[in-house]
């Protein structure tokens, strides 16, 4: 699915083939989760394959690698200029990119030197879908700021979004939603949540969450499109009766949600905030908006 005979990637420095690459089991990384990496798509515009906020993506990267005391031989520019020849190796242009920067042969608590950076792209199709999803609020929280970054992309960090995203599907529903340590609602295992009341969004403030580049999307076209975004903390009683809500992520894009616990959301997606959101972000990213003096 992520890679076929002929598919390139980039690893410290070289350009191979992915069926030819491998990595060492005695790697830090696969044992402890002390990797960062990030998560970036590409889109065809008529330029060409543009990388949506390549440079925040990389700017987090790096700044997730700093709290882990990881050190990347590469600037941003480079890594940008190094995407775009992953893509064109691979002739893709709407693509998912996975820089992952892992670490080497280490069994000790302390980080190591051997620092790797892998680079790889594939097709990947919107990661919750199209349909309007059913979500359940987690049993698990999201990890308490104390206890690690939970501003930085960190491999580790993600066995609690699939102990999520798991007991939701076991339970019949799409996704999670988790609360923070405080009982407040945070985000999704690899989403941010925002919903819609009387035709105002509101999402959690920074600060127990992932800080999205998506996220921070929706509120530039919120502005722009004169929507009213307020950063708080609520519970899912202030959710339950809302009128709509959706995750946005590099991967889902803006991903409309049905309902939360069992209650549907008040109106249809069509005719939500949240859905000419969505439209606006496609239009964004594909570089096609205004095209026609009005979005499409
Ligand atoms: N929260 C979490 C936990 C995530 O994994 C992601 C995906 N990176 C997001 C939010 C959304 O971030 P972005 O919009 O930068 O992809």
């Amino acid at each position: 699915m992520y890679y076929n005979e002929n598919t390139t990637i980039f690893l410290d420095g070289k350009w191979l083939k992915a069926k030819d690459a491998s990595t060492d089991l005695y790697a830090q990384t696969m044992h402890y989760g002390t990797g960062v990496f990030e998560g970036i798509r590409s889109y065809y515009t008529e330029d060409g394959a543009m990388i949506f906020k390549a440079k925040e993506h990389y700017e987090r990267l790096l700044y997730s690698a700093e709290k882990m005391h990881i050190r990347i031989d590469y600037s941003v520019e480079q890594l940008t200029e190094l995407t775009y020849q992953l893509l064109d190796r691979n002739n893709l242009t709407n693509a998912y990119i996975r820089p992952l920067v892992y670490l080497g042969q280490n069994m000790s608590l302390q980080i190591t030197e051997e620092v790797h950076v892998f680079l790889c792209a594939w097709n990947w199709e919107r990661y919750l879908g199209n349909k309007q999803l059913k979500v359940m609020t987690s049993s698990f929280q999201r990890p308490n700021p104390k206890s690690c970054f939970v501003e930085a992309k960190v491999t580790g960090h993600y066995t609690n979004s699939i102990l999520a995203t798991t007991e939701a599907k076991n339970k019949g529903c799409d996704e999670a939603l988790l609360l923070d340590m405080n009982g407040f609602i945070a985000e999704g295992p690899g989403a941010n949540f925002f919903y819609e009341k009387d035709e105002k969004l509101f999402t959690a403030p920074l600060g127990n969450i992932l800080a999205g580049i998506t996220r921070q999307t929706i509120f530039e076209l919120a502005q722009e499109l004169e929507i009213e975004v307020v950063e708080k903390f609520f519970t899912p009683e202030d959710v339950y009766g809302a009128d709509g809500a959706f995750f946005t992520g590099t991967a889902a894009e803006v991903a409309g949600i049905e309902s939360l616990d069992g209650r549907k959301f008040n109106a249809r997606w069509e005719e939500t905030l949240g859905a000419t959101l969505s439209t606006a972000y496609l239009n964004r990213v594909q570089k096609k908006e205004y095209k026609n003096f009005e979005l499409v």
